[in-house]
């Protein structure tokens, strides 16, 4: 069975020029797509947010892979953090999430995040007005 994983993947610099995306279609059949990268002028560190698609066997093989190598592999909703004492429950987030990983349940009020629809666009982080919300995606 195919399935679809959202991945952020953090390396070091030392790591910033390895071929790790051509390794996962290659080796692993993985196939990716590059949803956000970046490379931080500070440390020189990598980040990249990836959605992986294969077989599960191929996912987690090419997931211990990455690990081998010495890449911090998360999934989204590590990188992405909302503090419960800040939130209040407005709704600003799930207005502006495009994918609606965060949406609002009418009855209760609640908010909710799903990770398999986050982009990592940042915009409920940016638009938070309590800075609930602290993202380390790319
Ligand atoms: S915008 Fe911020 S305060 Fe409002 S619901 Fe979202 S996380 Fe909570
Ligand atoms: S980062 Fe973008 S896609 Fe993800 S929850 Fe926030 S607004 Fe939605």
């Amino acid at each position: 069975m195919t399935i679809s994983k959202r991945v952020v993947l953090h390396f070091p610099p030392s790591l910033v020029e390895e071929p790790m995306t051509y390794v996962l279609v290659k080796k692993f059949n993985v196939m990716f797509n590059i949803l956000k990268a970046r490379v931080s002028v500070d440390d020189g560190e990598g980040a990249l947010l990836l959605e992986l698609t294969g077989t599960e066997r191929n996912m987690n093989n090419s997931l211990i892979y990455l690990k081998q190598l010495g890449v911090k592999t998360e999934t989204l909703d590590k990188d992405l953090v909302r503090a419960d004492e800040k939130c209040v429950q407005c709704g600003i987030c799930a207005l502006v999430c495009p994918t609606s990983a965060f949406s609002i349940t009418a009855r209760e009020m609640t908010l909710n995040f799903d990770a398999a629809k986050c982009i990592g666009c940042d915009e409920c982080r940016k638009n938070c007005p309590y800075g609930a919300i602290k993202t380390y995606f790319p």
